[in-house]
């Protein structure tokens, strides 16, 4: 049964899960508001098994300050990004929050490079931070 289904802004790239999500983040690093044109990002990471991708993708890969690389899949015809990989992570596929339209998504509970963030954004109270 379906539990939860993404799609891009045109709708003809989705992922579609069969499980809620493992961990649910948000990230103020720099590439992640250039990446989202928000002042965070707000991800969801499932096993990569539950998750049934449907439509066409192109991949951009980023490489993170640590090295690390991750792969973007967004739809070629609107842009939007909606799913992707962390390299060594494969077991793993990260969902942006907003690409589920649902706005009962279950919320953050990790919070990632604070030092970024604009001053005006606060962060549920009870919320981990790490870096
Ligand atoms: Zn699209
Ligand atoms: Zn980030």
């Amino acid at each position: 049964m379906p539990v939860h289904t993404a799609s891009c802004s045109c709708g003809q790239l989705a992922a579609t899960t069969s499980a809620d999500p493992d961990r649910v983040s948000v990230c103020r690093c720099l590439a992640c508001q250039r990446r989202t044109g928000s002042v965070f990002g707000a991800q969801a990471r499932f096993p990569a098994d539950s998750v049934t991708i449907s439509g066409v993708s192109k991949q951009f890969v980023r490489v993170g300050d640590a090295g690390s690389r991750a792969v973007f899949s967004f739809c070629p015809i609107c842009g939007a990004t909606v799913h992707y990989r962390t390299e060594g992570r494969g077991e793993y596929i990260a969902i942006p929050v907003g690409a589920f339209a649902e706005p009962a998504f279950p919320g953050p509970t990790v919070s990632v490079y604070e030092e970024r963030m604009h001053s005006w954004v606060q962060m549920p109270e009870h919320i981990e931070h790490l870096e």
